[in-house]
């Protein structure tokens, strides 16, 4: 892991550079106690030092600075090295987690050092053993603290191969919070919808694969294992002879996952945690979407990156964490296999059907924890009793929701009913032995119940008699001394001492067995040598009772984590339960339907609508409901109309049907046969990507590119507006390539929405494509939106009148009015193939009325320039200054 830099922030602080890791000082001539910080420091130069003191992590140096920094914690000094002071901060470690989970947000690996040996045992001078114990990255967390509950937290380990002579990524991916461990092998080209798919946490790569967007979540260089080694390593870590006990892997896949589980093992310091047995994924098998398709579709993330519109936001009814992880895989990999998306549907049907049994499982999933992570942490050693508690409560939500599966069930219910009765006492044993409620931390005491294991509870008598004792002895004292109101108290450096008001501190120093400790304002501190073989007495009870604590809980752990597979397994079924359910949900109020999916390229939905759209506008309008049919005769769809009558809600709502409908989920339509798409590429309205430098233009045709070299004839493309971010004429002969590259070429199924209202001419000359045109209503000379599809091509473009209700001034409405039918006049008498009426207006540029002579007027070319269609309000409202500008010259000109 060496050679890697310190950060990798997405939000460098400027305290530090995040590409050079800071300098580590000569350790020469350090202090016993600094020599062990660098000793630590040196394995870890790319990770900050968290050195445990006592109740604080400590960091030192460069890292203190970058930390203090990062963190707005005060940066303080201790003592000297090389002649200068110590940079130093701290955290306290009751409060670390929330400490750390800024820190790895902000880019940073923290290596925790704990103390190793225990300081009040400890002998000699040497400073107390510290080891690094962890090493927290984005890719590795478990503490419910640092990790979304709804969202997996993945770790993706990357290989170079080839397969079938084709260069492929070997990809390796896991999630220590759950155990998830999965790999593929896609063609190298598909590298960027892998990423935009797993939206990993952190991802291990060789300097040679470029990761695009994802680059700043690159984790240290790694080595890599030869593929044989690789193999070997990998059957090893999960206790078989061969690899090809779990399926079948390719060269570059086993690199990939003896990458990634090595990885996990250094950070955890050498202790695996449970992982399930990696799954290979095959080649095919999930619908293909790249990175701007996913962002532009809004999935599971809105371009604002929160999640209320989005696809998931609206249908999500997952009770939950771990169901809302499973839903989140399932929307991002929707499938492309029928009788699996079959099996999804039939499960969620049967809820529907049956309401009570759909009832008992809510119930019982709404007491059901998070396992999962429950299981990860406690196979860390870094489990606490509500871990503990976790597993408890999930087993009894198991078996509530095992009791509301009844009858012949569809096979994904009865498989998941399979692994929910868990008959192996461990529900029992838990329950006898946990508090309830449970601590937080096992050192915080009492998380076992009284009356579970006898040595415990002999250990707690023991201790709490000491206490009793101690209260008699406190009365004892009193009458002894005559001190009536003389106290026992517990004093953190003196022990147990005798507290006694100030009037009887004279009487008290008179008794040779008492030794006055300290003077208070309104009194004094005794010992007694009872008082001292006491406290020694307490403690060690207190002490013995701990530990036998501890020992309990360990014990329980291991009985655990004994059935850790069936568990994780029973967790599995839960959360698949839980989008079953949430899917029922959804399409309980009739409102949604299964889709028919089927293997053939047919297309038909029947008033579909727009889950993110419709809720939005709930209450305040109905939305639309749409068909579209994209039947192989008629597979292209060519979509016109004016600005804000609902063109990119079409588009979306068909590519959002086939998402749903493939991942095995209700479509928001009245009927749906979809005929499987084995890529959808959506492309719609990009935003200028000025971040990278690249103008909309250059990033709409870098897109279509993407599409016109992947798209396939089962596949679903869903353009808007292509060519809108150049000059008219370019952008038209654009658009009507790239139409007839699909229509001919590609052959895919296609909606293709566009103002360029000319390409409808097309349909003459393309047989499968169908124009079509957004309803407008002219009403008081103003256009009303009906918001349907209908078959035909648009009249015109209602740019101006849209232009009108965005406020543009009336006499400049009224003008491009004017100038808009001139213009229609002209293309309408320059023949068919001048069907370009912008290109007709070039070539004879003289208007019917020239207000300011016949020279070429700036004024006029200034109008004809502007395209309402693609103003916003703003900046038709500049335009119009624009042209105001222009008047003086004009009228100069004319006098
Ligand atoms: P366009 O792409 O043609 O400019 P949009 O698809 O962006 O239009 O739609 C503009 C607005 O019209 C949407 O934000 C929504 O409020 C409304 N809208 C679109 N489609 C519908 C529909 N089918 N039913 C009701 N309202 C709709
Ligand atoms: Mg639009």
């Amino acid at each position: 892991m060496a050679g890697t830099q310190l950060t990798r922030t997405q939000d460098p602080s400027p305290a530090q550079d995040p590409q050079t890791p800071p300098a580590i000082p000569d350790p020469k001539g350090a202090s016993p106690a600094m020599a062990q910080w660098f000793a630590l420091k040196a394995d870890h130069p790319d990770a900050l030092l968290f050195l445990r003191m006592g109740d604080f992590y400590e960091l030192f140096f460069a890292d203190a600075e970058a930390a203090a920094a990062a963190l707005d914690i005060a940066l303080t000094a201790r003592g000297e090295h090389a002649g200068a002071p110590i940079p130093m901060c701290g955290v306290p470690v009751h409060a670390a987690e929330a400490y750390l989970a800024r820190l790895i947000r902000r880019g940073f690996r923290v290596a925790v050092a704990e103390q190793m040996e225990d300081p009040k045992k400890r002998t000699g001078k040497a400073p107390i053993r510290r080891e690094v114990i962890r090493l927290v990255t984005p890719g590795t967390l478990i503490e419910d603290a640092l990790l979304e509950a709804g969202r997996p937290n993945l770790l993706l380990a990357l290989a170079h191969g080839t397969l079938d002579r084709q260069d492929v990524i070997g990809a390796a991916w896991l999630d220590v919070s759950t155990g998830l461990f999965e790999t593929a092998a896609p063609p190298a080209t598909d590298l960027p919808a892998l990423l935009g798919r797993l939206e990993p946490a952190e991802i291990l790569a060789p300097a040679t694969i470029k990761l695009g967007d994802h680059e700043p979540k690159r984790g240290p260089e790694t080595q890599a294992s030869p593929p044989l080694v690789a193999r070997r390593r990998l059957a090893e870590a999960f206790g078989a002879a061969s690899l090809d006990a779990f399926g079948s892997f390719t060269d570059a896949e086993a690199v990939a996952a003896t990458l990634a589980v090595d990885y996990v093992r250094t950070t955890q310091s050498g202790t695996l945690p449970r992982l399930a047995r990696p799954a290979p994924q095959g080649q095919a098998g999930v619908l293909a979407m790249d990175a701007a398709t996913r962002s532009g579709l809004e999935i599971l993330r809105a371009r604002d990156g929160g999640t209320r519109h989005t696809l998931i936001g609206t249908i999500q009814r997952t009770l939950t964490a771990a169901g809302a992880r499973t839903l989140a895989a399932w929307l991002s990999a929707p499938l492309t296999d029928a009788t699996e998306v079959v099996r999804r549907q039939d499960a969620w049907s049967w809820l529907l059907a049956n309401p009570e049994a759909a009832a008992t499982l809510r119930a019982a999933l709404r007491t059901a924890p998070d396992i999962a992570r429950a299981l990860a942490r406690l196979s860390l050693s870094r489990g606490g009793p509500r871990d503990l508690a976790s597993l408890r409560d999930g087993l009894g939500a198991a078996r509530a929701a095992a009791a509301a599966l009844l009858g012949p069930l569809p096979a994904l219910l009865a498989g998941a009913l399979a692994v929910l009765t868990i008959d192996t006492g461990l529900e029992q044993t838990l329950t006898a032995a946990l508090a309830d409620p449970v601590p937080l931390r096992l050192d915080d005491g009492n998380s076992i119940r009284p009356g579970f294991d006898p040595a415990l509870d002999a250990e707690r008598a023991l201790r709490d008699d000491s206490r009793r004792v101690l209260a008699t002895l406190q009365l004892d004292y009193a009458q002894r001394y005559g001190v009536a109101s003389l106290k026992i108290r517990h004093h953190a450096q003196l022990g147990y001492v005798i507290e006694a008001p100030a009037q009887a501190v004279e009487k008290l120093r008179e008794y040779p067995e008492l030794t006055l400790r300290q003077g208070m304002a309104n009194g004094a501190r005794f010992s007694t040598p009872e008082l001292a073989d006491l406290d020694r007495r307490i403690a060690e009870a207190a002490e013995r009772a701990a530990a036998r604590e501890r020992a309990v809980f360990a014990h329980l752990v291991r009985t655990a984590l004994d059935q850790v597979e069936t568990l994780a397994t029973c967790a599995d079924a839960l959360a698949r339960l839980d989008v079953a359910q949430s899917a029922a949900s959804v399409a309980e109020p009739g409102m949604w339907c299964r889709p028919d999916v089927t293997e053939d390229a047919q297309f038909h939905v029947k008033g579909g609508r727009h889950p993110v759209v419709e809720a939005a506008l709930a209450g305040q309008a109905a939305f639309v409901p749409n068909d579209c049919d994209l039947s192989p005769d008629r597979r292209l769809l060519l979509l016109t109309g004016p600005n804000m009558a609902g063109k990119s809600t079409f588009l979306r709502q068909n590519a959002l049907i086939v998402v749903l409908a493939q991942a095995g989920l209700p479509v928001p339509a009245e009927r749906a046969q979809i005929g499987l798409v084995d890529r959808l590429f959506s492309r719609v309205g990009a935003a200028d990507d000025l971040a990278r430098g690249r103008s909309t233009f250059m990033v709409e045709m870098t897109e279509t590119a993407a599409i016109l070299h992947q798209a396939g004839p089962r596949s679903l493309v869903v353009v808007d507006e292509i060519g809108r971010g150049t000059a008219t004429l370019d952008g038209l002969a654009i658009a009507w390539a790239v139409l007839e590259a699909l229509h001919g070429a590609i052959r895919c199924r296609t909606i293709f929405a566009t103002h360029f209202h000319e390409l409808a001419e097309l349909s003459g000359r393309l047989p499968r494509l169908r124009p079509h045109t957004m309803r407008v209503k002219e009403w008081k000379r103003s256009v009303v939106f009906l918001h349907e599809v209908a078959e035909g091509a648009a009249g015109r473009s209602w740019g101006v009148h849209v232009a009108e209700l965005a406020g543009v001034p009336a006499p400049v409405v009224r003008r491009a009015a004017a100038l808009l039918a001139s213009l229609e006049k002209q293309s309408a008498t320059a023949g068919p193939m001048a069907a370009l009426p912008l290109f007709a207006a070039t070539t004879s540029p003289e208007p019917e009325d020239p207000p300011c002579g016949s020279e070429p007027d700036p004024l006029i070319a200034a109008l004809a320039e502007l395209d309402p269609d693609r103003l916003t309000p703003r900046e038709a409202l500049d335009a119009l200054y624009r042209l105001k500008a222009l008047l003086p010259v004009c009228a100069t000109g004319a006098a």
